[in-house]
C-alpha cells in the first residue's frame, strides 16, 4: 500500500517551547499526524504531553533553558536516548521585548538575538549533524511577519526574525544536498502569550484587526497544518521556504 506521504508515522519530532503557544499547537499537529514528540520547555509542559499523548503516541519532555546555547547537544542527545532518532526539528521558542529604538537597551538586544536565532541555529547545527550522519531530516525555524516587514518597537525581535529567514535559506542550501529540508513558518498574528500586550492595547488590536482579511486573530493551531506538511515527506523538494500563515496579512 502507498505510504500518505503526510503521514508521521514512526518519525520523531522535537519542538521546542512546547509547554504554551504556537509550540503546543504544533506539537500536537505532529502528534495528531502519527509522529513522536519530545518537547523542550523551560516549564512544566504537562498539559502538552497530554494532549500529545491524548494522539496515541508517545511523549518526552526535556527541560532546557534556551537563553544559552549549552543544553543545545543535550536536547539532541536525550532525544536518542529516549526514542532512538530524529527526524523533525521545530525550532519555536522564542522571546519580544518592546521598546522605542532611540531607548532600547543592551540587554532587551542580546535576550532576544541569544533565544531567538543564536540558540536556534547551534540547535540546528546540534540536529543537522546529527541527521546528516543518518537519515536526513526536517528543520522546521519559526518565523514572523517581521521577517518581512520591519515593525515598530521591536528592534531586537525584527533582528532576530529577519536573521531566521536569512538563515533557513542558506541551512537549505548547505544541507537540502544532505537530505535534510531547512524551511520556516511565518506566523501571522496570532493570541499566544508573545502577544498580549498588542491584545490588550485597544488601538493596536483595532489597527491589526482591520488588516487581516480573515478578520481574527490566528489560534495556536492554524499553526499545525504547515508544520505536519513541512516536516513531512510530502514537502522533501520544498528547501528554504518561508510560509506565512497569517489570514492574508501580507497579501494586503
Ligand atoms: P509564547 O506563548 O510566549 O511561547 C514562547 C515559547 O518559547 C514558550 O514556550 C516559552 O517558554 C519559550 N521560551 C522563551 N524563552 C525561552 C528560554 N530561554 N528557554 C526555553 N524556552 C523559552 O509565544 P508564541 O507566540 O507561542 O511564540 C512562539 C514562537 O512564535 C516564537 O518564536 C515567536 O517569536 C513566534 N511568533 C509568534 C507570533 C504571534 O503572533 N504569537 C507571530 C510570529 C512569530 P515560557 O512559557 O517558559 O516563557
Amino acid at each position: 500500500m502507498t505510504r500518505n506521504p503526510f503521514d508521521l508515522s514512526g518519525k520523531v519530532a522535537l519542538v521546542t517551547g512546547a509547554n504554551t503557544g504556537i509550540g503546543q499547537g504544533i506539537a500536537v499537529a505532529l502528534a495528531n499526524a502519527g509522529a513522536d514528540v519530545v518537547l523542550t520547555a523551560r516549564r512544566d509542559p504537562s498539559e502538552t504531553r497530554a494532549l500529545v499523548e491524548a494522539a496515541g503516541v508517545r511523549a518526552h519532555v526535556v527541560m532546557a533553558d534556551l537563553s544559552s546555547i549549552e543544553p543545545c547537544q543535550r536536547i539532541v542527545d536525550e532525544t536518542m536516548g529516549a526514542f532512538g532518532r530524529l527526524d523533525v526539528l521545530v525550532n519555536n521558542a522564542g522571546i519580544i521585548r518592546r521598546s522605542d529604538a532611540l531607548e532600547f537597551s543592551e540587554d532587551d538586544w542580546d535576550a532576544v538575538l541569544d533565544t531567538n536565532l543564536k540558540v536556534l541555529f547551534f540547535l540546528c547545527q546540534a540536529a543537522g549533524r546529527h541527521m546528516a550522519a543518518h537519515d536526513g531530516g526536517s528543520i522546521i525555524n519559526i518565523a514572523s511577519m517581521l521577517t518581512f516587514q520591519g515593525g515598530v518597537r521591536v528592534a531586537s525581535y525584527t533582528a532576530s526574525k529577519s536573521g531566521v529567514g536569512g538563515l533557513t535559506k542558506l541551512l537549505a542550501n548547505e544541507w537540502a544536498a544532505k537530505g535534510i529540508n531547512v524551511n520556516a513558518i511565518a506566523p501571522g498574528y496570532i493570541a499566544t502569550n508573545n502577544t498580549a500586550a498588542l491584545q490588550d492595547d485597544a488601538d493596536r488590536n483595532r489597527q491589526i484587526l482591520e488588516r487581516i482579511p480573515a478578520g481574527r486573530w490566528g489560534e495556536p493551531g492554524d499553526i499545525g497544518g504547515a508544520a505536519v506538511f513541512l516536516a513531512s515527506d510530502a514537502a522533501k523538494y520544498v528547501q528554504g521556504h518561508i510560509l506565512a500563515v497569517d489570514g492574508g496579512w501580507l497579501a494586503r
